[in-house]
């Protein structure tokens, strides 16, 4: 995941905690399910975070992590395993009765940044850091998998826990997965993601619909014609072009967007010219462009490139543009968010539960839509440092509600009348 912005409802949610904790640990005692409660490895979770933390390995090299992930799988009783790509693993657990196939995914990688949070756990290899909290998902998916490969007999259907590979870098690993045909008999997914700044072990139920931001960007270099500073007439200076160029592009949000659906447009880079007196032969920018639905989607990038044609040819300029899709906004089905939001409820209490606002972040979660319904919730951690910070840290008191949600989200899913 690439970006957040709540900060604001962790403020207002954190007054009322202490209050809510008890009132939430009488709800858990008095769900009919509690009684598996006691079987999370809770100890586990947190020894196979550290040891994840501290071994971080980057998009599509989680060799060393996805067999640290079997191992632990295969130390679990009813659990078989699949590798449905090169470092990624999944675990699947039949039920003792029939029933619906259902998915749990975490992802496993890491960032390429030095930590810098100074703890005892920091990451031991230079320059790659888990800052998004991958290693705390992997972490609770194995709480989850152990928990549950326990109850074999009350598991009506089928659970696949997916330990996914390179969510970080597009083309992302959930491709892959799908492509090999492992997941296609699922009819449901679920997935969790950590965020700072809510309280440790609440969870956010994301909006039904867009719950996250397609990313894509372009890549565009606009070729004129070089010249002396003083000459201009003798050039095509691509500085002028570029500027254009961007301005019309502004308008796309402004003008050709519905106003109020979030759309954005950013221009991250400009790169033209080395000297003041000298009208330089091209120029560099690149662009990201997130969007919430396909239709928007599709419309910011035809008229990016009509944009992009015209104003280039209006200026006697020439170009190549390199427009690349990545992935698209997660499209959370209605009845399974609604079904998350009773189970952790159910488990955790309605007070440790809240309504998250929508994530300007993309990720690769939204591919398994192509399989089945989909709905991605989230996992306070605590006040801290953004995602992708060199700072980033999780509180691992959260990481037991995250299981317990989850082991919730999967029983209720498969056991509904
Ligand atoms: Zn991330
Ligand atoms: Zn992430």
């Amino acid at each position: 995941m690439k970006k957040i912005l709540p900060l604001l409802l962790a403020v207002l949610l954190s007054g009322a905690l202490s209050a809510q904790t008890k009132q939430s640990k009488k709800t858990s005692k008095n769900s009919p399910n509690a009684a598996w409660v006691k079987n999370i490895p809770a100890e586990d979770v947190i020894k196979w975070r550290q040891h994840i933390h501290q071994n971080p390995e980057l998009s599509f090299q989680e060799e060393q992590t996805s067999k640290y992930v079997e191992e632990v799988l295969k130390s679990l009783p009813n659990i078989e395993v699949i590798r449905p790509a090169k470092t990624s693993v999944i675990g699947v657990l039949k039920g003792g009765k029939a029933g619906k196939t259902v998915a749990f995914r975490a992802d496993m990688d890491a960032l390429p940044m030095q930590e810098e949070t100074g703890l005892p756990i920091s990451s031991k290899v230079n320059n790659v850091m888990h800052s998004c909290g991958h290693d705390a998902h992997t972490a609770m998916l194995l709480g989850t998998a152990a928990t549950l490969s326990k109850m074999k007999d009350q598991i009506n259907g089928t659970v696949y826990f997916i330990f996914q590979h390179a969510e970080e870098t597009p083309p992302g690993g959930a491709i892959d997965i799908i492509k090999s045909g492992a997941l296609k008999d699922v009819d449901a997914f679920f997935g969790m993601h950590v965020l700072p700044n809510f309280p440790a072990g609440h969870v956010g139920i994301l909006p039904e619909g867009a719950a996250s931001t397609a990313q894509d960007m372009f890549n565009l270099v606009i070729i004129g014609k070089g010249s002396h500073g003083s000459m201009p007439h003798l050039g095509i200076d691509p500085i002028v072009v570029g500027a254009a160029i961007v301005s019309a592009l502004q308008s796309i949000v402004s003008r050709n967007v519905e106003p109020g659906e979030m759309t954005v447009v950013t221009i991250g880079r400009f790169q033209s010219g080395d000297a003041f007196n000298v009208i330089a032969d091209r120029a560099e920018l690149a662009a990201s462009i997130r969007t919430t639905s396909e239709e928007t989607r599709k419309l910011v990038e035809a008229r990016t490139k009509e944009i992009i044609d015209n104003i280039t040819k209006a200026y006697g300029a020439t170009y190549k543009l390199d427009y690349i899709p990545t992935y698209p906004a997660i499209q959370n089905d209605a009845a399974l968010n609604a079904q998350a939001q009773k189970s952790a409820a159910a488990i955790l209490g309605k007070e440790q539960v809240f309504d998250a606002p929508m994530m300007t972040a993309s990720e690769d979660f939204a591919y398994y839509k192509e399989i089945a319904p989909v709905s991605f919730v989230t996992l306070g951690i605590g006040e801290g440092a953004a995602n992708h910070n060199p700072k980033f840290t999780v509180d691992e008191s959260a990481l037991q509600n995250g299981v317990k949600t989850q082991v919730q989200i999967i029983l209720d899913y498969l056991n509904k009348r």
